[in-house]
């Protein structure tokens, strides 16, 4: 105990030590560098203590990281952590519990079971509900699937025949682990048929019907509908009551991704936009996205428990049909499985859901602060209306063609990237590329917002000038007007 006791403060120390210093969420390192770095360590020369492996890992790994919690990371759905999941962290890292079976988890299976109950119930699933964590959303949502599957062919009789007939319809703003999960799962290479949208990007509930029958009608098998409760890109929430409805109505399985909408679960201020995922046969939510907790922590959930049991599979050694323990392996895709919900746990013990949905809610208000500041701005042009916590938009003062701001933007995005400044991500949508930011830390406030944006005005200017520095081909007389 003295041994930990040293090597969790030597660990805490230099961290904090560390964090403590940091003015940016990257040094800013390039590739090259940091392989030289990774490479140069002699793997087969230990160095004997825990002190010096820390010493070297904080000049590779936390001189370099990517750090999530620096205000001017804007990047990707990776949040700042709260506190006491790390504290849970370090306790389910110690203890070591796998979350399979009861006799390697006992009380572990039960925090579990009641983290799953507690979202259930978030959602509006009644009494037989279930469900159960996994790696990530990726993971949910193939599991997800994989039981509207078997769902769809319970009642089949000839399961080769009807396999490649299945079809999952989504919009084309759905998650790229649908088609991924879809090809797992051995369905056809056209299975996911994508649903039109309104103009906003969310699913049209008629052509979503239309669609359904429309397959009918050629011979083959809806077996599921994926709403979205949150895209990647633009943060659009499918309208789920209306998608519900549809999906009862036509009996086809619905799975709802809501991987990064499930903050909605919390807030006291929003929670309207996810109104209806009641009526979801499945829904996937990522905690490590939504809910500030430390990756990995994802739950696929169910209304009714009894269709996770078409996938379960015994094993004598470990959860014989006989047991009379409950064995959370039966409904897992994983056996070995990290005992994350207790993360989630302590967050809710030590906060509240109240205080998880107000940091979420604080996170979409300053998108919409941004959306406000870009459209005033005639340097900036904005994608839509942001619903959740995500702005695309582009440098493009008036005198910009279309054209040289798509080449421009990608490379924009790699200086900002290559300075270590500011960290932003970028998507096409429309033909077009854009800059996007995306809002998870609530400690981004307007002033660094405003600072970025101006970093990413300077560096827009920096870029051109260097091109008609080197391209005498591009008339400078075209951009006379804003190009000072
Ligand atoms: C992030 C995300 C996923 C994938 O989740 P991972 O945890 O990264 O595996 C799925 N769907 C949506 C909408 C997402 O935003």
């Amino acid at each position: 105990m003295d041994a930990y006791r040293a090597t969790i403060d030597e660990t805490a120390d230099m961290l904090a030590d560390r964090v403590r210093d940091l003015r940016q969420p990257y040094s800013g390192a390039s590739l090259a560098e940091l392989r030289d770095l990774v490479d140069g360590v002699d793997l087969d020369t230990p160095l004997g203590s825990t002190g010096a492996a820390l010493h070297e890992v904080g000049k590779l790994y936390l001189d370099h990281a990517i750090w999530f919690h620096e205000p001017t990371y804007l990047a990707h759905l990776n949040c700042p952590v709260a506190l006491p999941a790390i504290s849970a962290e370090l306790l389910l890292a110690a203890v070591n519990t796998s979350v399979d079976t009861w006799d390697q988890s006992a009380t572990g299976t039960l925090i579990e079971r009641r983290m799953i109950d507690w979202t259930t119930a978030r959602i509006g699933f009644g009494p037989t509900a279930d469900g159960v964590f996994t790696s990530g959303g990726t993971q949910s949502n193939l599991h997800g699937l994989l039981l509207a599957r078997e769902a769809a062919l319970a009642g089949s009789t000839d399961r080769a025949a009807d396999l490649p007939r299945l079809r999952i319809l989504a919009t084309t703003e759905s998650h790229f682990s649908v088609g991924k999960s879809a090809g797992v799962l051995g369905l056809a290479r056209d299975a996911v048929v994508p649903v039109a949208t309104d103009g906003t990007g969310r699913m049209d509930p008629e052509a979503l019907v239309d669609t359904v029958e429309e397959l009918r009608d050629s011979g083959l098998l809806p077996m599921a509908v994926v709403a979205t409760a949150g895209t990647t890109d633009l943060g659009c929430v499918d309208p789920l009551r209306a998608i519900g409805v549809a999906c009862r109505h036509q009996r086809v399985w619905l799975h709802v991704d809501a991987a990064y909408g499930c903050g909605l679960l919390v807030s006291r201020r929003r929670r309207h936009l996810i109104d209806g995922i009641e009526l979801a046969d499945s829904v996937t939510v990522d905690f490590h996205k939504s809910f500030f907790q430390p990756v990995s922590s994802s739950a696929i959930l169910v209304a009714d428990g009894s269709t996770m049991r078409r996938i379960a599979v015994h094993a004598d050694y470990l959860n014989p049909r006989t047991a009379t323990v409950p064995n959370q392996v039966d409904k897992s895709l994983q056996t070995t499985r990290r005992f994350d919900a207790l993360k989630l746990w302590m967050t809710l013990r030590t906060m509240g859901a109240d205080q998880l949905g107000e940091m979420f809610d604080t996170v979409v208000d300053r998108a919409q602060e941004t959306f406000r500041r870009l459209t005033a701005d005639p340097d900036f042009e904005v994608a839509a209306v942001p619903t959740l916590s995500t702005v695309l938009f582009r440098y493009r003062p008036p005198w910009l063609t279309a054209d040289d701001c798509d080449r421009l933007m990608p490379r924009l995005r790699a200086r900002l990237f290559d300075s270590g400044v500011a960290i932003i991500a970028g998507t096409t949508l429309g033909r077009h590329y854009w800059l996007k930011f995306t809002l998870l830390n609530p400690d981004t406030n307007g002033e660094h917002i405003r600072s970025v944006l101006e970093l990413i005005r300077r560096t827009a200017r920096d870029l051109l000038d260097e091109e008609w520095d080197c391209d005498p081909a591009i008339e400078p007389a075209t951009v006379a007007a804003g190009g000072a």
